[in-house]
């Protein structure tokens, strides 16, 4: 019998397991139905390149990697604009909002996440103020871009700093309203959440209000925004407002099906992806994405990693499970989970990297941690364009072993995020680290790199330059 695969979300989440069962359909003798269920009218979008759009980089619409014919053609049931409303795990249906039922045989949550918005936000009419989740929003809010002359973004994150610099770079007045102390804080320290900050004020005039205040009211004129009130009263002309802040998981479906959420907030799976309902794991159902809880690599704690990185492995960690267990195979448990949430971000020039854990989760979690800070130029002074990069390395104090990394720069940073990865999973110590050939030439890098000296500022070594 073919077996039914409803994917629910289609999101990168959602359309990375059709992806991957679609390239591994001809492994099932007796075939695999594949359906995708989404609210949003597009195809395959890639959600991280959004922001650059706004910049003006290129436009919305080359987001859209693939529209909905390529997958219609492929004979998937790919279905826009529709609404999930009932996920019945006895039944094993899932309902759409014109009330036709589907069976599976394996359910796929993948339902997103969804911005925290604040009440006073959340009640206007006003035109220029939206959310900035998906190519909808995008459009919303390139829309409201054209004539704008200031514009306001609530939420210090990546997201919301790619926003910023989007509207700096067209040269609107813009205003970012975080909480305190600095940026970034889910990938860097104060320290290095501050070098960021500086270069947004410097280099694109972005004014930053870090502080406990919330958005208490928006005023407007002719069913448009033209300002927002904070806090206890101060007024900030925008004509354009972008909520990016507390990207909370979208499970009310799940919730409602049985299925545990843990203390994120985000579903609970195991580490095949399968989700709990009551005490147990079940088989045939999987959730993945920005909807779903990780557990952290170093603190072994549950946590939000929200990002494409983590969404794409867990996608074949789902695609895996289901194609094993069409054929009777034992589930399979991916060794990236637990989590790392490697995470790279051009904001405005400068290019942010973290992975692991900031000195202050480390601290939370109550693991105690050697610390190094470093700045170098990336390749040889003599070397025209050579930039500098500061990086921090934290090490367990006990174990020495590697547990996080953050940097800041103006290039080789995605590649470095993904070195120190490894040299975590690796358990490797800063002793090793030390000691590690590095490759040289002047024209691309240094003979002692700065890792080596932020390694050596942790191990309290004075750096030979
Ligand atoms: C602007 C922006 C830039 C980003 N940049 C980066 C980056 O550079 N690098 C990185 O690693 N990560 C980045 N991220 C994060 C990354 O995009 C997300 O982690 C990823 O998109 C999560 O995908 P998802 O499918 O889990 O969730 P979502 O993209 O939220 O998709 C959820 C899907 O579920 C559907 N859905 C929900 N409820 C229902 C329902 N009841 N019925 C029908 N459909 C439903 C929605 O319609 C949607 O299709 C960025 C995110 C944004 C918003």
């Amino acid at each position: 019998m073919v077996k039914k695969v409803v994917i629910v979300g289609g999101g990168i989440a959602g359309i990375y397991v059709l992806r991957n069962l679609l390239a591994r359909r001809e492994e099932i003798e007796e075939g695999l139905d594949l359906t995708l269920l989404k609210r949003e009218r597009s195809g395959w979008v890639s959600t991280c390149g959004l922001p650059f759009a706004l910049r003006g980089w290129y436009e919305i619409k080359r987001t859209e990697i693939n529209e909905p014919k390529f997958f219609l053609d492929q004979g998937v049931d790919f279905r826009t604009e529709t609404e999930v409303t009932k996920l019945d795990l006895e039944a094993r249906t899932v309902k759409i909002a014109d009330g036709e039922e589907l069976a599976y045989d394996y359910l796929v949550i993948a339902t997103g996440r969804e911005p925290s918005v604040p009440e006073a936000v959340a009640n206007t009419e006003l035109e220029g103020i939206s959310t900035f989740n998906n190519e909808d929003d995008a459009r919303k809010i390139e829309a409201a871009m054209e004539g704008a002359t200031n514009a306001f973004v609530r939420g210090r994150g990546i997201i919301g700093l790619q926003a910023a610099v989007a509207f700096a770079t067209k040269g609107l007045n813009t205003t970012v309203l975080g909480g305190p102390p600095s940026l970034l804080p889910g990938s860097l320290d104060p320290d290095m959440g501050d070098i960021v900050k500086k270069w947004l004020e410097e280099k694109h005039g972005i004014r930053f209000i870090l502080a406990r205040k919330e958005i208490t009211g928006v005023k407007g004129e002719n069913g448009r925004v033209k300002s927002v009130v904070i806090g206890d009263g101060e007024e900030i002309p925008a004509d354009v407002v972008v909520i990016a802040r507390g990207m909370r998981p979208n499970v009310g479906l799940a919730v409602d099906a049985g299925i545990a959420t843990g203390d994120s907030g985000g579903i609970v799976t195991d580490g095949a992806m399968h989700v709990r309902r009551g005490r147990g794991y079940l088989r045939d159902v999987f959730a993945l994405g920005d909807c779903t809880e990780v557990i952290d690599g170093i603190t072994y704690r549950p946590r939000l990693s929200q990002l494409a990185s983590t969404v794409v492995v867990q996608s074949k960690v789902v695609a895996d499970n289901i194609i094993s267990d069409i054929k009777g195979q034992p589930a399979l448990y991916s060794i990236s989970v637990p989590c790392l949430s490697p995470t790279v971000a051009e904001i405005g020039g400068l290019i942010v990297g973290s992975v692991g854990v900031t000195g202050e989760a480390a601290t939370r979690a109550g693991i105690k941690t050697l610390s190094g800070t470093a700045t170098k130029l990336v390749k040889a002074r003599y070397f025209p364009g050579a930039k500098p990069l500061t990086m921090k390395l934290l090490f367990d104090a006990y174990s020495h072993k590697l547990i996080g990394a953050q940097m800041v720069g103006e290039s080789t940073v995605a590649e470095r995020v993904n070195e120190l990865q490894m040299a975590i999973r690796a358990g490797m110590t800063a002793e090793e680290i030390r000691n590690t050939e590095r490759c040289y030439d002047p024209s691309l890098s240094l003979l002692i790199d700065v890792t080596i000296d932020a390694t050596e500022k942790a191990m309290g070594i004075t750096p030979v330059y």
